[in-house]
């Protein structure tokens, strides 16, 4: 696990993931594929407003860019399926409809908080998704 202090300090563990994740999609070609990235998440509770945000988006667009078209991943012939899902959105400290986190923590003040909202993308696939659970019936659909 990455902790916040070790990201700021050394992003390149982030990003070496997402090469980590391309090489197994060009040379494991494996039938399921889930790979998870908090650095978002902890970047928007330290520096929501700032455009420090904005810069990890693009980073991390880039990065997501590479993994779906340089790996051939999406090619017409494929009909590989994709889902790129958030488990929430941000808002400004405060304003969560649900405040579960402290605005104090080991880490720092906290400037951002969990929406309710959230981020959802699909590639060829033909299941409605809806709940967060419609991904785990997505994917049994698609392996069954
Ligand atoms: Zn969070």
């Amino acid at each position: 696990m990455v902790f916040l202090r070790d990201f700021i300090k050394n992003p390149h563990l982030i990003l070496s993931k997402f090469e980590k994740t391309k090489e197994l999609l060009i040379e494991e070609k494996p039938d399921l594929l889930i790979s998870v990235y908090t650095c978002l998440d902890r970047i928007q509770h330290f520096h929501w407003g700032e455009d420090y945000v904005v810069e990890w988006y693009k980073r991390m667009d880039d990065k997501i860019g590479e993994l779906i078209f340089d790996t051939g991943f999406l090619d017409e012939n494929n009909n590989n399926k994709l889902i790129i899902i958030s488990d929430h959105g941000f808002c400004s400290f405060g304003e969560a409809k649900v405040q579960t986190l402290p605005e104090q923590t080991p880490e720092g003040k906290l400037k951002g908080d969990h929406h309710e909202d959230a981020f959802l993308v699909t590639v060829n696939v033909d299941y409605e998704i809806d709940r967060p659970q419609d991904v785990f019936y997505t994917i049994m659909k698609g392996i069954g």
